[in-house]
């Protein structure tokens, strides 16, 4: 089991009261509801959650992978919801971070440092998920600018983002290739950006998984993070570090679900007892705990190797 740090247990107790003051009492009615309270952005944003891994020499908190996925488990436990805000940045964050140049360093992360500026990353388009080298979107050099024009589906936040770090073909859009994808950040409201519809999903129903498109939007040179054709590497390498985080909340669901039904075992009766006094009740929660622990144990094996 994972012997916790004084300085994370303070930060999971002091994650745990802000979730159960400003989540919890929300939590059920906003997945009804489907609509994401901005506020929370701020919140989140403020107690670092959202640019977690972005160093401090950028002005980040810092916080190592295994400590954003206790948050993010936290989080979990309270709300699925609101657990994407905890390292949303990351995939934005983390491609400028392995090929940025110093300048987009400076301007980009210090930027998403702050804790204001919610970003989405755009990978995945319709045909192409897992096969990251099969996607189809372009974006051709014209002189200072790249022209991109493309579709993007399932984007996380894609439409409450202000910036999207997105990825598209810079060479041979029909060819598959791990050499011929860029990285782009794009301004959400820059020409030719548009919004398509929200997918409607079994869970998670208030965060936003958008259908973006981009219609000859022009991006300027200086917004493609390193050099070109950079982009695929890039984004797998980020990925290491940001699936881990999406691992810890799928855990941290799975402990509130746990909590939630242990508590009604102690206090539903039934035949003259509580029915956590049967033992086929104990079966089934000692099997949760068996599958929680165990994908705990995969989860922080992983993060001490990612860092
Ligand atoms: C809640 C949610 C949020 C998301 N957020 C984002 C986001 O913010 N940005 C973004 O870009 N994308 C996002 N995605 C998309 C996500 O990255 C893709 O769903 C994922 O890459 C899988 O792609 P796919 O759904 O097209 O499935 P496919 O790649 O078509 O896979 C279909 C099935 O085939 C299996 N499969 C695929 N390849 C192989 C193989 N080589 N060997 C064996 N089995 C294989 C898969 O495991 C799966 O079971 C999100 C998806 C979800 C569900």
């Amino acid at each position: 089991m994972l012997k916790l740090t004084a300085t994370q247990r303070e930060l999971i107790e002091s994650v745990r009261r802000v979730t159960a003051k400003e989540v919890a009492p929300i939590a059920r009615e906003m997945d009804e509801s489907g609509q994401f309270p901005s506020r929370l952005i701020s919140i989140f944003g403020e107690m670092g959650l959202m640019q977690g891994l972005i160093p401090e020499e950028y002005g980040g908190p810092g916080l190592d992978l295994t400590t954003l996925c206790l948050l993010s488990e936290e989080v979990a436990k309270v709300s699925l919801d609101c657990s994407t805000l905890v390292g949303l940045n990351t995939m934005a964050a983390l491609p400028i971070l392995h090929i940025g140049t110093e300048a987009q360093k400076d301007r980009w992360l210090r930027l998403f440092a702050l804790g204001k500026t919610p970003t989405a990353v755009a990978v995945t388009e319709p045909h192409a998920g897992s096969d990251v080298a099969a996607i189809r979107s372009s974006a051709m050099r014209d002189g200072d600018d790249y022209v991109i024009n493309g579709q993007k589906c399932y984007i996380t936040m894609g439409s409450i983002a202000h910036y999207v770090m997105l990825f598209a073909k810079t060479g041979d859009v029909a060819r598959r290739g791990v050499d011929n994808i860029s990285a782009f950040v794009v301004d959400t409201k820059t020409p030719g950006f548009r919004l398509g519809r929200d997918e409607r999903c079994m869970g998670i129903r208030a965060t936003p998984h958008s259908e973006l498109y981009f219609e000859d939007m022009r991006v300027p040179v200086e917004n493609r993070i390193g050099e070109e054709g950079k982009g695929f590497i890039a984004a797998m390498a980020a990925f290491d570090r940001n699936r881990p985080i999406i691992a810890a909340s799928a855990v941290g669901v799975a402990r509130g679900a746990f909590e939630v039904a242990l508590a009604y075992a102690k206090e539903r009766r039934a035949f003259g007892r509580t029915i956590g006094e049967f033992q086929a009740i104990q079966h089934m929660l000692a099997d949760m705990v068996m599958q929680i622990e165990a994908a705990s144990a995969l989860l922080y094996q992983c993060t001490v190797v990612s860092g």
